[in-house]
């Protein structure tokens, strides 16, 4: 059974890198029947904060990736990581090294000197422990001295690491407390990890977490380092080229679902697909679709996928979808009027609205009450003439059947009789009906607004 994790650091808030990681183990667990895990990795407490840990469990919410079981805290976990230590320590597999800072800068000024390695091999490597002083140690693991180590990833390939290169690692720090290194090992084995997908920044842990493992003689879950995301000027990824953190895409109004589909792509691919469904993806992702170069941040493209899918969302999801951006946002929330008028509107408006708030800006002539303030392209098309012909215009769709046909129909007469195309018209009762010179189609509006609103606001237009 497929286990994945996300294990983010609570230092900062979701950024769109640990949202894609997020999403790549989230995707693999769910199209397989697996579980998706969240540790919060916060054992640095002088950067790690409880703001930082709800900023990213608000923004997983958003994007929609739900996790089994209760978040795990890494930090709670110490005496377990620190027991292991010590199992390894009994097993003659760690030992107890009393080099203080100063041996260790010693030691490494001799090797300079000899132009040798500077890694630090402790001289209590293999001392008898009837020599131990009564003094501060660390716990440090015995790493293999000869050979290599072999990381076997999925991404990556197989990445070789010369053993020689790989020093005794601390495990346990002199006043007893674990290392990071050491902490996400004893974890992942804990929780049963069995596939870990993260950023390639930590593809050399993996060979250092490896010699943990093969000392416990647990298995080595199967590891995917994913490159990381670029701008898109190929270079990593950083506040100048835009928003970092995942959550401020909502507050600009991508739909989570978008956002989904859009950080899916970026790294991974299946076929010639964009546009896919959560269904479709969780049965499509695997391992083989990563790329093995960092994948560029487009803006365009997320544009474009988050256009689709509000496209294709569902009503009544798209309609909460909206009063939860309006709330993050920090915008004012629907009123009872205007929660219908958009239900209404919605089917039409939001086709072709790359964005929520553009979705909202479609909607704005149901979102409004008379008087329709016009803007200022809106109020050019409202000038004398234009007015005198909506004046003549409202009584004959007084008289009206109120439908999409007849109304075509009255409106393509009128503007025969006028010597004139439709087209003319559009522009004064675009600017009558919404305030806007950009609108959804005349005749969509005049029903959703129905009759008497419509000549309310056409009257008004004229005056
Ligand atoms: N806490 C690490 C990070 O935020 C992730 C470690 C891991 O996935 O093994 O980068």
């Amino acid at each position: 059974k497929v286990v994945t994790r996300f294990a983010p650091s609570p230092t900062g808030f979701l950024h769109i890198g640990g949202a894609r990681t997020a999403l790549f183990n989230w995707l693999y667990a769910r199209g397989r029947g697996g579980t998706f895990l969240m540790r919060i990795e916060d054992t640095d407490r002088a950067r790690s904060t409880p703001e930082a840990t709800q900023a990213i469990l608000d923004g997983m919410a958003w994007l929609g990736l739900d996790h089994d079981g209760e978040v795990i805290s890494q930090f709670a976990r110490a005496d377990r990581h620190a027991e292991v230590a010590h199992q390894l320590l009994a097993e003659g597999k760690a030992y107890k090294c009393f080099a203080t800072q100063d041996d260790i800068a010693a030691f490494r000024e001799a090797a300079r000197a000899e132009g040798k390695s500077t890694l630090f091999c402790s001289p209590w490597r293999d001392a008898d422990p009837s020599t131990y002083p009564d003094a501060p140690f660390v716990v440090r693991i015995k790493a293999p001295l000869d050979g290599s180590t072999v990381i076997k990833d999925e991404v990556q390939g197989d990445v070789t690491i010369r053993n020689d290169q790989l020093d005794d690692m601390v495990l346990l720090r002199a006043d007893g407390t674990p290392v990071y290194m050491l902490a996400v090992v004893v974890d992942d084995h804990d929780m049963g990890v069995t596939h870990v997908i993260r950023g390639d920044d930590h593809l050399n842990n993996a060979a250092r977490q490896m010699m943990i493992y093969d000392a416990m003689g647990w298995d080595v879950p199967v590891w995917a380092h994913i490159p990381l995301i670029h701008g898109p000027d190929g270079k990593k990824l950083s506040k100048r080229h835009g928003a970092l953190g995942a959550q401020e895409y909502q507050i600009m109004g991508y739909p989570a679902a978008g956002m989904r589909n859009y950080l899916a792509r970026l790294g991974w691919s299946h076929g010639d697909n964009e546009f896919f469904t959560d269904a479709q993806a969780q049965a499509w992702f695997d391992l083989n679709g990563i790329g093995k170069s960092p994948a560029r941040f487009d803006v365009k493209k997320l544009e474009n996928l988050s256009g689709q899918h509000i496209a294709q969302a569902d009503d009544a999801a798209l309609q909460q979808e909206i009063e939860d951006f309006l709330a993050a946002a920090g915008r004012e929330p629907l009123k009872h009027s205007q929660k219908d008028g958009l239900k209404a509107a919605l089917p039409f408006v939001k086709e072709r609205a790359k964005t929520l708030p553009e979705l909202l800006e479609k909607a704005h002539f149901i979102l409004t009450n008379r008087p329709v303030t016009a803007d200022e392209k809106a109020s050019k098309a409202l000038d004398t003439v234009s007015r005198g012909i909506l004046t003549q215009l409202t009584p004959q769709l007084q008289t009206a059947t109120w439908s999409r046909d007849s109304l075509e129909a009255v409106l393509n007469e009128f503007a025969a009789a006028q010597d004139t195309k439709f087209g003319k018209l559009a522009g004064p009762l675009r600017a009558a009906l919404a305030g806007r010179a950009v609108t959804p189609s005349v005749f969509d509006m005049m029903l959703v607004l129905g009759r008497d609103e419509t000549l309310a606001r056409l009257e008004d237009a004229a005056a």
